[in-house]
């Protein structure tokens, strides 16, 4: 039989975003609110991210990932929070009842609120097609990261990277301080999928390879990797047979894609937005099905833990607000020409909170465009904007038209092919 337990709120999930809204929410009065992780510590993603960068906007340095961890694990350990660790969450319900097990047993929350902050979950092999055998020696970088930084394994000794995300990046940089060749960052794209200082740091300072609009079009060896074949794709996409070159390598990391993790969300019948594969979310945070929240890189995958950790104490503070009336929103935004994400989706008063944007391409002397049923009435200048990067505005710095309706977001300017 499951226990059953009434909360205030149930936040799913112990990572930053999870670990700042059950906090604020906590700090502005809910109780009993129970923070549920189905690790063995409280983190999430930051546990393994040994390099420096985070925390720079929310606390004025440069802190690890464990670090910066570390002072939320702190903070919550003074309050009433019910953090419950070992706890995984099986399935939640559109009426609010949270059915998690751990080694106690099987537990049942009925829940007046609660957040959803899952994190996401990497794009693998299977979701790219690459033809060849199945050997061992394919990773995504995320679970490589886990393996060096966690485990103290390492992957391989030659290595190649497939997608010039930030997690291959750093991980180009980890592997080479270990001892291990990583002999190229292969990227289809024109441009740089990571933060420039990423490449700078990573790549350039120890002289590894980026491949731009290259792609890995098959992997040999059958029992474990032996090494990738090469392939220059032009402005479609489309694969270029001249010039195919042979790189031997014994690993293949892949760094192509992180996926909101949002099977629960699903199944819970909260509708998901399209473009970000997180739920349709307000200024607040709050999903479309009443009494739920999505914050963090559930919600849709943030840059820099600095923005959830924003968004999530904004969420916690909101939770019994008189402000999330249900009335419907008054716009709706979508993407439009050269973005790609837009969150949130829903705008009910828009006078306080964030509008985070990513583009589709790089772009220098852009403006960034809002418009309603066609007729801009806004347009803000942006020098530059990379696809990996967020372009966050001040939702009160927008002057939101009176009448309702669907806001299409755009970006023009001149784009920057190649690194930037
Ligand atoms: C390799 C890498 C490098 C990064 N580098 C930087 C950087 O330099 N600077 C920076 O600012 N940001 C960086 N980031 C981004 C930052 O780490 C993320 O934005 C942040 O961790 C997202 O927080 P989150 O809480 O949404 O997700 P997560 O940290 O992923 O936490 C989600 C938590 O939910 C738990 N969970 C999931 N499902 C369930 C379930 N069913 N039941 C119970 N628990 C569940 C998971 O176990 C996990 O602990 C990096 C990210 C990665 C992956």
């Amino acid at each position: 039989m499951p226990r059953h337990v009434e909360a205030q709120v149930v936040v799913i999930g112990g990572g930053p975003a999870g670990m700042a809204a059950a906090l604020s929410s906590f700090e502005n009065g809910a109780e009993p609110v129970f923070l549920l992780e189905r690790g063995k510590y409280l983190g999430g993603i930051l546990n393994q991210c040994i390099h420096p960068g985070f925390g720079l906007h929310y606390f004025g340095e440069e802190l690890t990932g464990p670090e910066y961890a570390e002072q939320f694990i702190e903070r919550l350990k003074k309050t009433r929070v019910e953090v419950f660790l070992d706890t995984t969450v099986l399935e939640i319900t559109k009426d609010r009842v949270v059915r998690a097990v751990n080694p106690a047993g099987v537990w049942e929350f009925r829940a007046e609120n609660v957040v959803l902050s899952m994190g996401c979950r990497e794009r693998t092999r299977g979701m790219l097609r690459i033809p060849g055998h199945r050997p061992a020696g394919i990773f995504t970088a995320g679970l490589a990261q886990y393996l060096v930084n966690i485990e103290g394994y390492l992957p391989g000794k030659e290595i190649v990277i497939l997608g010039s995300g930030d997690i291959g990046l750093i991980m180009a940089r980890r592997l080479t301080l270990e001892g291990a060749c990583v002999k190229a960052v292969v990227e289809i794209k024109d441009s740089l999928s990571g933060l420039l200082r990423n490449y700078v740091q990573c790549l350039l300072d120890f002289d590894i390879p980026l491949l731009l609009s290259h792609t890995v079009t098959n992997i040999l060896g059958k029992d474990r990797v032996e090494g990738v074949v090469v392939n220059k794709v032009n402005t479609h996409g489309q694969i270029i047979p001249e010039g195919e070159q042979f790189i031997g390598c014994d690993t293949l990391l892949l760094s192509v894609g992180l996926i909101p993790e949002n099977d629960l969300s699903k199944k819970a019948g909260i509708p998901l937005c399209p473009f970000t594969g997180g739920p349709f979310v307000d200024e607040y945070f709050a999903c479309d099905l009443e009494g739920f929240f999505a914050c963090g890189n559930v919600a849709a995958v943030f840059d820099l833990v600095d923005y959830v950790t924003m968004v999530s104490t904004m969420v916690g503070g909101k939770i019994g607000s008189p402000s999330l009336d249900r009335k419907p929103p008054r716009h709706m935004l979508v993407p439009a020409s050269g973005v790609s994400q837009v969150i949130p989706q829903r705008i009910r008063e828009g006078k306080e909170g964030f509008l985070f944007i990513r583009s589709q391409h790089a772009f220098r002397d852009a403006v960034l465009s809002l418009s309603l049923e066609g007729r801009e009435f806004q347009a803000m200048r942006i020098p530059l904007c990379y696809p990996s990067e967020m372009v966050k505005v001040n939702l009160q710095d927008i002057q939101w038209p009176s009448e309702k309706g669907e806001v299409q977001i755009s970006i023009r300017g001149k784009r920057i092919h190649g690194v930037g």
